[in-house]
């Protein structure tokens, strides 16, 4: 069971327990998002074209995620598991991956909209991959992993929060029936007072 896909809402937490996920089981935190937003920093090709869908907080185009995705699950670390966070995000990026690799378990992290709104609105991450929250760091905000400096993502911005929940919702939420069908589904109910040892503990139980 080593070769996982998480699901869920923009803040549903899926990015913290992927890094938990793939230190407990040793195997690569692969994070399209954290992909893309790379390649903006480096001022890529990818980067320049991912840019924009990013900042409205629309998916980009399928073409460009799926083929990223199949190259990086081809690595050598990819070969005994991984955790894939972020994709698919479709069901043309779930067909275009169940064509290159298979996938063992589904776990959808499934959050009250309340908390998701809450935990957005909060948000902070840092270079090394770590994801913080207002409530949880001194005013200095300093990464309680590495030391760097917090901060908001670009796209945690309230209109681009609204806008990617929407695009969740008519998007990505029809992946749960499309993989409860294949029968590999599971889901972990997060409630907004749980905390974040609290989730790994009940998905560690599913896994
Ligand atoms: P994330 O860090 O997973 O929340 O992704 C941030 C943004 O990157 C998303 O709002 C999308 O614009 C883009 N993105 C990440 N993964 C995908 C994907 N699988 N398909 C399309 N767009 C993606």
């Amino acid at each position: 069971m080593r070769n996982i896909v998480l699901l869920g809402a923009p803040g549903a937490g899926k990015g913290t327990q992927a890094v938990l996920i793939a230190k407990e089981y040793n195997i690569p935190h692969i994070s399209t998002g954290a992909i893309l937003r790379k390649n903006i920093q480096e001022g890529t090709e990818l980067g320049k074209q991912a840019k924009s869908y990013i900042e409205a907080g629309q998916l980009v185009p399928d073409s460009l995620v799926i083929d990223i995705v199949a190259d990086r699950l081809g690595q050598d670390d990819a070969k005994n598991g991984y955790i894939l966070d972020g994709f698919p995000r479709t069901i043309a990026q779930a067909e275009a991956l169940d064509r290159v690799t298979t996938i063992d378990l589904v776990l959808d992290i499934n959050v009250p909209f309340e908390a998701i709104i809450e935990r957005l609105s909060g948000r902070l991450v840092c270079k090394c991959g770590e994801t913080s929250h207002v409530d949880w760091v001194d005013s200095d905000r300093k990464c309680p992993k590495c030391g760097e400096t917090l901060f908001v993502r670009d796209d945690d911005k309230p209109e681009t929060v609204r806008a990617r929940l929407a695009v969740y919702e008519k998007q990505t939420a029809p992946l749960i029936g499309y993989y409860e069908a294949k029968g590999n589904l599971v889901s972990v109910d997060v409630d907004g007072s749980d905390q974040v040892e609290d989730v790994f503990e009940k998905v560690k139980k599913v896994l």
